[in-house]
């Protein structure tokens, strides 16, 4: 039986992501091809498959009818392409997110042959569906907040009514730009690096499968991501809600919404929703809102967020969901009481599981956490020795700056022999509110059971000249000291833009500086960030009997 080909095609015209795009469909619609990859519109060129009889002359035909050049680079039997490109490769990334593009990345730089794939949108959860969206609507409708609350006196706004479509469109905008520009247009700088769509699985022997190829790497690196997960409520699975992937692509604002989870991505999307218009009441288990942060910090947010009209309850058992008459209702109880909450539409935030199903993990002696985590060491070494895993699939903490920190530090290892260890210390963490929770290190809580005796100060935003002048003294910051060296361990900061300031609380942990050393550095006089000298001088002094710029 003849073979199926795989053709080369250079070509030229190509000016934009949008020519790659059509010269890509116009090869898809030419019958006879089986598919037609353009990596990039930098890379001039495309490689299709096409079915044995299809010759050149269809292919160049449906090219020029798009409009653009092309001539015929190459062509040869598939199984002959697939066992050459088999045998070329020295590292497959799995999974072209955040960390899968780090690891490619430093694949190329240290001269690997490295194949990306991935199953579904270049860039992952950060560009897609996580960071840059939740961010983009969250300042879309703050923005409107400020000029409907007028939050600065003396300066008059007008505020217009919020076109919820239009924030949605304009995100959509966005994210398809930062895609092309910090995931495709980054890929045409390393020619190294073949991008492939397919969803890779691993068979013993050192070989990955994508697409019916067979690919024998000297090494893997996994970054194949998260989703969210949701906990087993009675009838949520029956009647269906929204995850935040959903609440991220709403085309219409629902008039009440019920968010359960009050953590980071919860919280976020429960602010955004409630500043543009929906009556919003969050559910939480745990006795505080963001409960991973300190006590004082969740309150004072609770307090804000509740000012602004949103319904919290935290401490609750949630025991029964069910849509009625189109609406849901949710069931539960605090304490012995049971109660009932309804709204048009249901989000539920509760955290995130690692993607593994179907990537054959238990054939190659790839072990699991608990909760179906990749397991990994130091090194981001899996218990198969020649795989590597990177990001949300090897479990908490899960931000896309971890993500791309491992997938360097699993491609240096992998290729280069174990000599880089994920380094985590002081790593900061942000809850993109309004005001911010920002914080590095450890709470009094997690460094009490690590066993240091701590000192900690807190003080108030009303003492901070920066939080004056902004007319906004919403907020707060805690330090947490080591008492017996005064180390600095921990930090938080709860602002307005408290995201900002947090880096020089990472860099004072990382550098084991003590809170007296802290309070004696010089800090730029009417910033947020000179907070934390002011925290770090309440550990000896009263803030409230120092002049201005505290020395
Ligand atoms: C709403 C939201 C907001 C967030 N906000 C922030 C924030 O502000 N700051 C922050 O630091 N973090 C934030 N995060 C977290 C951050 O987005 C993630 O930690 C990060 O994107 C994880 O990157 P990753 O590369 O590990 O996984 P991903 O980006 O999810 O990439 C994994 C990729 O692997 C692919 N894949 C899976 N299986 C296969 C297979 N078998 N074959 C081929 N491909 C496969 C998937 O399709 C996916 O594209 C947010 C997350 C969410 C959900």
């Amino acid at each position: 039986m003849a073979s199926r080909q795989e053709v080369l095609l250079a070509i030229r015209g190509m000016t934009c992501e949008a020519c790659a795009d059509h010269v890509r469909q116009a090869l898809r619609r030419v019958a006879g091809v089986v598919s037609a990859e353009v990596p990039g519109w930098r890379s001039a060129q495309t490689r299709v498959i096409t079915s044995p009889e299809l010759n050149d002359v269809a292919l160049l035909g449906a090219v020029g009818e798009a409009g653009y050049r092309a001539e015929v680079r190459e062509r040869r039997p598939l199984e002959e392409a697939r066992r050459a490109d088999g045998e070329a490769i020295d590292l497959v990334v799995i999974g072209a997110g955040s960390a899968g593009f780090a690891a490619a990345i430093r694949g190329a730089e240290l001269g690997a042959r490295v194949l990306l794939v991935e199953k579904g949108t270049m860039g992952g959860t950060c560009v897609n569906l996580g960071c840059v969206p939740s961010k983009a609507l969250i300042r879309s409708v703050e923005a409107y907040h400020e000029a409907q609350t007028r939050r600065f006196e003396g300066i008059s706004t007008t505020a217009g009514v919020l076109q919820w479509h239009r924030v949605i469109a304009q995100k959509d905008a966005l994210v398809a730009a930062l895609r092309r520009m910090k995931y495709a247009d980054v890929l045409q700088a390393y020619p190294e690096i073949r991008y492939l769509e397919g969803q890779a699985r691993l068979k013993p022997g050192g070989v990955v499968h994508v697409n019916g190829s067979v690919f024998r790497p000297r090494k893997v690196v996994l970054a194949t991501g998260s989703r969210p997960w949701a906990p087993p409520i009675p009838g949520l699975q029956e009647v269906g809600y929204l995850a935040s992937d959903d609440a991220l692509t709403l085309r219409e604002l629902p008039r009440s919404l019920i968010v359960i989870g009050a953590s980071a991505v919860g919280l976020e999307l429960a602010q955004t929703y409630l500043r543009a218009g929906s009556h919003v009441t969050v559910l939480e288990a745990l006795p505080r809102i963001v409960p991973m942060e300190e006590p004082e910090v969740g309150e004072a947010l609770r307090s804000y967020l509740e000012e602004e009209g949103m319904v919290i309850r935290p401490g609750v058992r949630i025991t029964r969901v069910e849509r009625i008459l189109g609406r849901y209702r949710v069931t539960f109880t605090e304490g012995q009481e049971e109660e009932v909450v309804e709204a048009e539409q249901l989000l539920v935030a509760t955290g995130r599981r690692a993607n593994t199903a179907g990537l054959g993990l238990e054939e190659v002696g790839v072990e699991l956490g608990p909760k179906g985590e990749i397991r990994v060491n130091e090194y981001a070494q899996t218990t198969n020795p020649d795989i590597y895993a990177a990001g949300d699939c090897t479990g908490d903490p899960m931000f896309v700056y971890v993500a791309a920190h491992m997938g360097t530090v699993a491609a240096d290892n992998a290729l280069n022999g174990n000599h880089r260890t994920v380094d985590l210390e002081g790593l900061p963490r942000i809850t993109f509110t309004d005001p911010q929770v920002a914080s590095a290190g450890w709470t009094e809580a997690q460094a009490r059971e690590r066993g240091y005796a701590v000192n900690t100060a807190v003080l108030s935003l009303e003492h901070v000249p920066r939080a004056q002048v902004a007319r906004d003294l919403r907020g707060l910051i805690k330090l947490v000291a080591d008492r017996d060296t005064d180390r600095l361990l921990g930090a938080s900061i709860l602002a307005a833009e408290a995201g900002e300031a947090i880096q020089t609380a990472v860099l004072s942990i990382r550098e084991g500086y003590t809170t007296r050393r802290l309070a004696q550095l010089i800090f730029p006089y009417l910033t947020l960030v000179e907070g934390l000298k002011l925290a770090a001088q309440t550990f000896e002094k009263d803030v409230s009997r120092l002049s201005c710029c505290a020395g």
